[in-house]
Formats: structure tokens, sequence, C-alpha cells
């Protein structure tokens, strides 16, 4: 096997010292990243756009910085980017129709900043359409596929960023959240996801789907590769008018320095009642019983707690992200972006409507709808409003419970990853996949998913962390030292391993 091959199947940890060391080169590995990029595409589907040529000079350019001796936790490592999220001169389809020729006219704050680290962009990935959706199927360019078992769903909506990750294609990616769209597929794919804290990233030049929900996020095999990517990520911006001005901790050395404490004594991890109940597959919840005793084995003390409204967080986001998104996506008419059906008759309305029509599909039109008629005059106070006072109750549940623990712990997901085409006719047991990731999203928690081993089947089981405002510095640390004591090295899905046999 090739070192960079090596490499790519091994920890955030040992790529950067080899490349700080010189073992490898950045040309080395974005090659190889590139070559299992283009030869997955078949399998899994995870890209939208693969950019070999800029990719390798990006990659030339980290290899000067590196030789002159400049180090930063991202230069030279490949990475991929949710195409919702800009990159100037690239296409951003958000996986729609209507966008499926739109040329980014500039970088969104998080491509800039990964782009001043050096880190070479290999492609953009694949996603539910608009990010609506909980199984990467309702992509207008088909459906990603699970790394772990190429019959089953990656998860959604960043399907596309967590599989490029469980292949070993990249070792980093960034994904977005609004509802799970991080944590789910990450759970699915047996990798690290974190969705920041709500304000933490900058949301300029994200495609907006529901503005006061959605977060980028960073997506990687362990945790300290998600804390170097969102070191780099956060901080204020003068372009989001909701980014915080809330200063950027050293993730990297605060979830080191974490980690090398070795156990988590003094710490109380709160399992809400509402999260281990019915709907919860049985293997999944042995997973995350066995995580608990792991946390317990480390020195932490279990409490029950209870968020009542939990209950409520589906209807409740529902309305919200529908109702903010048929806002947001009222700009795309046929006119200012993207698709305009060739079939109008040039009437303006018809214009309109045909482009909607023909460019969106199903899942984005029925949220369309639903967001519109929630917000309409005579239904807002009994739907949107009402919507909005509930989610105040959902963020009381969680200021009171973190008075009675540190951390809240549970599983990400009801179940491992399902088959394909499995819950595409049934919304609500396709939406039923986020139930515990939304109220995280509707509070502005941070939250992280990690891998908490397997089902019979060999597929990946998440266990969900979430902490309060502002303390992903915890959450890595914690993700990171139980990592450490779980396994010697991440998870490796069988594409991964393939690719790494393919070479040796
Ligand atoms: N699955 C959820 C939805 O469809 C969450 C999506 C997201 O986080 N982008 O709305």
């Amino acid at each position: 096997m090739s070192l960079a091959s090596e490499l790519l199947n091994s920890s955030f940890e040992k790529l950067r010292s080899s490349l700080d060391e010189g073992h490898v080169t950045s040309l080395e590995l974005t090659s190889e990243a590139l070559r299992r990029a283009v030869e997955s595409q078949s399998k899994i589907n995870s890209f939208i756009t693969i950019s070999d040529t800029q990719a390798l000079s990006e990659a030339a350019a980290a290899d000067a910085r590196l030789k002159g001796g400049e180090r930063n936790a991202l230069l030279g490592i490949p990475i991929a980017i949710k195409d919702l999220i800009l990159c100037k001169d690239q296409k951003a389809t958000a996986a729609s129709k209507i966008l499926k020729d739109f040329v980014a006219p500039y970088d969104a704050t998080v491509s800039a900043r990964v782009k001043a680290a050096g880190a070479p962009i290999i492609g953009k990935t694949n996603l539910d359409e608009f990010a609506m959706g909980s199984s990467n199927e309702t992509s207008f360019f088909g459906a990603v596929k699970n790394p772990w078992d190429l019959s089953r769903v990656a998860g959604g909506s960043s399907g596309g960023s967590a599989a490029v990750v469980a292949a070993r294609i990249a070792p980093l990616s960034l994904g977005t959240d609004t509802g799970g769209s991080i944590r789910q597929p990450s759970a699915l794919c047996g990798i690290t996801g974190l969705k920041p804290t709500y304000g933490r990233v900058s949301r300029y030049g994200v495609v907006a789907f529901a503005s006061s929900l959605d977060q980028v996020g960073p997506m990687c095999s362990d945790a300290l590769g998600c804390a170097a990517l969102l070191e780099q990520i956060s901080g204020h911006d003068e372009h989001d008018a909701t980014s915080s001005s809330q200063q950027v901790p050293k993730f990297v050395e605060e979830c080191k320095s974490f980690r090398e404490t070795g156990n988590l004594r003094g710490l109380r991890l709160g399992v809400p009642r509402e999260f281990l109940t019915e709907g919860l597959d049985s293997q999944v919840e042995q997973g995350i019983v066995e995580m608990l005793e792991t946390c317990k084995d480390l020195g932490a003390e279990l409490v029950e707690i209870s968020l009542p409204h939990t209950r409520f967080s589906l209807p409740v986001y529902y309305l919200v992200c529908t109702s903010e998104a048929s806002s947001n996506l009222a700009r795309y008419d046929g006119i200012h972006y993207g698709y305009r059906s060739e079939q109008s008759s040039g009437n303006l309305e018809d214009v309109y409507s045909r482009s909607r029509g023909e460019g969106f599909g199903v899942e984005v039109r029925l949220r369309i709808l639903l967001g519109t008629f929630a917000l309409s005059s005579g239904y807002y106070d009994a739907y949107y409003r009402k919507a909005s006072q509930v989610r105040s109750l959902i963020k009381k549940d969680f200021i009171e419970a973190f008075g009675k623990c540190d951390f809240i712990v549970g599983p990400t997901s009801p179940t491992t990853a399902f088959r394909l085409n499995e819950k595409l006719n049934d919304p609500l047991s396709m939406y039923l996949a986020d139930i515990y990731t939304l109220s995280t999203n509707l509070a502005g928690l941070p939250g992280l998913s990690m891998n908490a081993g397997f089902d019979d089947r060999k597929l990946p089981i998440g266990f969900q962390m979430i902490a309060p405002w502002w303390q992903e510095s915890k959450l890595l640390g914690m993700a990171a030292l139980l990592e450490k004591h779980r396994n010697e090295t991440t998870p490796i899905s069988p594409l991964a391993r393939e690719y790494g046999e393919l070479r040796s």
C-alpha cells in the first residue's frame, strides 16, 4: 500500500504529523484522494463535482508553503465541501435542477477560510435537494450510497460529505446541519460530525434553507480533525449579522488536553428519559447503553433528566423550517437565478410557475407549500407563531437540564442506515429519522455524533452528545477521549479498506 493510501486510512493526527515531517506531500495525498473520488463515483455517488485540476494546483501550493516552514492544522489536507456552500467559479447546485448550472460568483466565508489555510478542495459533495431530507435520496443527481453497505442510504442531508469521509476519500468535509444533517449521516456512516452553536460559523455564501437553524460544521473520521476544521471556519464575519463575536477557542489544543486527562471524573452526563423510548431500535439502544457504561468506567456520573417538550420538536421544526424555506426559496424564480422553463409563454407569472414547478423536486415543493400555508394571513398565529412559542419552551427545557448535568447524551438516530427507497414514500417515517437531532437546532445548541459500535449487520451506531452553548471544545475533547479509550484506530468502512488494498 502506498504511504498516501495508508495515511488516508489512518487518524487525522497521524496524517498531520506525516505531512509536517515531510514523509508525504499534499500532492501525493490529493492525487490519491482524487483517484478514490473518481473511482468511487459509480459505487457511492458522493460527489456532484470533482475539481481535479484546481485541487492539484492547490496541493502544489500547499507543498510549497510546507517546504517554506509554514504550519497550520489544515495545510495540505484534502477536503470536500457540501454543494450548497459556494466556492468561487465552481458550480453550486444545492443538488437541485433549478441550480444545476449555477456557478458561484464568490466564495462562502467558510470556503475562503479553508482556502486561506491551504486545504485543497477536491470537490463538491452530493446532498438532499436544498438540504431537505434525511437519506440523500431527494438529490437531483441521485442518491448517495453508504460505504458500509451499498444497498443502504448514507443519511442526509450531508450524505455525500459523510460518505466521502467514511470511504476515506478525503479526511475532512464540510456539511450543514439545519435539523440533524451533519449528525445523522455521520451516525449512519460511522464518522464524527459536529453541529456548532448557532452563530459560531458564518452562513455567508451558504444557500439558505432555514436561516434561524442552519449551521455549517466539520466532519472527519475523528474528533481531532473536526476540531482542526472548526477552529479554521469559526468566528465573527461582518457579512453574516447572526455570526457571533464570541472568541474562538483553540479547539485543537483544548481537545488534546481534555484527551490527556484520561478520565471523565466530575462530569455529569444527562440521559433524557424521552430519548430512550419507543421507536428506538433495540441494537442502537444496546450500543448507547454500552457507550454510557464506558463513560461510567471513565468516572462520569449518569443522571436521568427530562426534556418534556421534545415530543413537540418534530411539528415545531417542520413549521419553522418550511416557513423559512418558503421565504428563502422565493428567489429562485427563473429570472434571477438558474433554471428557466423553455415551455413558458413569456408571461411573467407563467415563467415563475413553470420554472419553479419544473426546477424544484417533490420534497422541496411540498415544503414550500406547507411553509407558505403556515405563514399565510389567518393561519400565521395558529401555526408559525405557535411554533415559535413552543420553540422557546424547548429551549427552556435545555436550560433547566443543564442545571443538572454538563452534557446531554443519547442516540443520534433511532436506527442504523436503512435501505434505499425504504422510507422515500413515507415522509413521516423519514422525518422521524431526525427525532433526536431537531431540538438541538431549535435551541441553537452544539451537538456532536460519534461512532458507538455496530449492529449485527455491521452497520454503524451513532452516539450523540449535546453541550451548553459555545462549549464545542468540551464536546470534541470528550469525543477524543472516548475514541482513545474505545479503539486503537477509528473504524474503516469496507469500501475504504478496498481502496487501501488496491494499492498494496
Ligand atoms: N432531515 C431534516 C430535514 O429534512 C434536516 C435537514 C438538515 O439538517 N438540513 O429538514
